[in-house]
């Protein structure tokens, strides 16, 4: 049905060099393995005559033509005007989408440009935004297809995963077929590659998506028992902290984990300066989840404002079990019983600080509730000081849903 498929990616962020683009990678290896050959990858500014020109260019190329970005409220965001200009259709208000749109702003006032984002070419098929906002959409015309798809990454992967690809293998007439998905953290890719090889059963197939803060896996052959067997080798190779079952997020797995079982989370960071944070409020509905966060940089802070007592911070030092353990219990103490559950991060970042004992990238990370002990985790990370907090936060989001289950 699908021939080819082409990728327009559309934003001034990614013309003036301000934003890698990461669609065209994404999309191209997950058509890829639906046995779509992508043909092009272009970027765009958000110009309205170049948009236009563009789009019915590929829809000569291709049967599948994938948009992305543009799907915003603002002036800026095109691409419903000029797919349906393109496809030679209308605009069609769906007073669903807007429907759906009021309840995603939970009553708050809605600017009347959001109103912009209910209207998608008439005849077009709505591809859900579970992350955000914008919706995307499929229409066909011809013998092709035009999608749409929202820019931000984390809001595109969600549609694509559970709207487009769907659809597409709907289309495509592919079965379900057999396979063990599976998501791995702060693990590179080659040393994944290794562990999967090693791990292997006769014929096993496993292919990897690089996605941010993660790897996704997929393992395909033999009979779910091989291919769980399998999953259980890199699982102990790994010794079942970095590898989860399942394609996840471990935002959306946290937040979930919370709410699914009505406990709500207090931070005390160090080192992740509040992005551990920062992260669970990336998603809507997090008060719900997240009752507040300290970040105590200093020495002073981490006893002044979470009672970490002078006496651990001078014998075992700010880097430590004993430390973080304080100032989860301290973070708890302060939530005055409204959070159920605190986790504390403190670490070296670098580049500078490192000592032979405690060299940069050193990370303890606690998580206690008011329930069971403290589950405590030592870490030692690579990277520069961008890489080492982000992944301490990766790693304390993790322990927080080891600590949950
Ligand atoms: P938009 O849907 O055009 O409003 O895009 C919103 C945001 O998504 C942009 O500000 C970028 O941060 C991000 N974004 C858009 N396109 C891409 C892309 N091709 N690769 C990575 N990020 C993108
Ligand atoms: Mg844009």
């Amino acid at each position: 049905m699908f021939e080819s498929a082409s990728i327009l990616c559309v934003g001034n962020e990614l013309t003036e060099g301000t934003t890698l683009d990461r669609h065209g990678r994404y999309l191209s290896r997950t058509l890829g393995e639906l046995g779509i050959p992508v043909r092009k990858i272009a970027l765009i500014p958000d110009e309205r005559d170049l948009f236009l020109s563009e789009v019915k260019a590929l829809m000569q190329q291709s049967g599948l033509v994938i948009v992305t970005g543009g799907l915003g409220p603002t002036s800026d965001d095109l691409t419903r005007d000029v797919v349906a200009a393109a496809l030679g259709a209308e605009l069609e208000y769906r007073e669903e989408l807007w429907q759906e749109l009021q309840v995603r702003f939970g009553g708050r006032q809605i600017a009347e440009a959001n109103r912009r984002q209910a209207f998608i070419p008439a005849g077009s098929v709505v591809l859900k935004n579970i992350v955000g906002t914008a919706p995307g959409f499929m229409t066909d015309w011809g013998g092709g297809c035009v999608v749409a798809l929202p820019g931000p990454p984390r809001e595109l992967s969600a549609m694509v995963d559970q709207s487009l690809l769907p659809l597409l293998r709907q289309r495509l007439g592919i079965r379900v077929e057999a396979v063990t998905r599976a998501t791995a953290f702060l693990i590179p890719e080659s040393e994944l590659e290794e562990a999967l090889a090693a791990a292997a059963f006769d014929q096993a197939v496993w292919g990897t998506r690089v996605e941010e803060y993660r790897i996704a896996f997929a393992l395909r052959g033999g009979t779910e028992q091989d291919r769980l067997g399998m999953l259980a080798r890199v699982v102990q190779f790994f010794d079942g902290f970095r590898i989860r079952s399942g394609e996840v997020d471990p935002v959306a797995l946290v937040s979930d984990r919370l709410r699914d079982l009505g406990r709500v989370l207090v931070t005390a960071e160090s080192c992740t300066g509040g992005l551990v944070a920062k992260l669970i409020t990336d998603l809507p509905r997090s008060s719900e989840v997240l009752w507040g966060g300290v970040v105590s940089y200093c020495d002073t802070a981490k006893s002044g404002i979470l009672r970490v007592s002078p006496a651990t911070l001078g014998e075992h030092g700010a880097v430590s079990r004993q430390t973080v353990e304080a100032m989860a219990r301290g973070a708890l103490a302060i939530s005055d019983g409204q959070a159920s559950v605190a986790v504390a991060v403190s670490g070296i970042a670098g580049p500078g600080g490192g000592t032979v004992e405690k060299p940069v990238g050193t990370v303890w990370i606690a998580v206690c509730g008011d329930t069971r002990a403290a589950l405590t985790r030592a870490m030692h990370f690579y990277g520069s000081r961008e890489q080492v907090r982000r992944r301490s936060a990766v790693a304390a989001l993790l322990l927080i849903e080891d600590y949950l289950t």
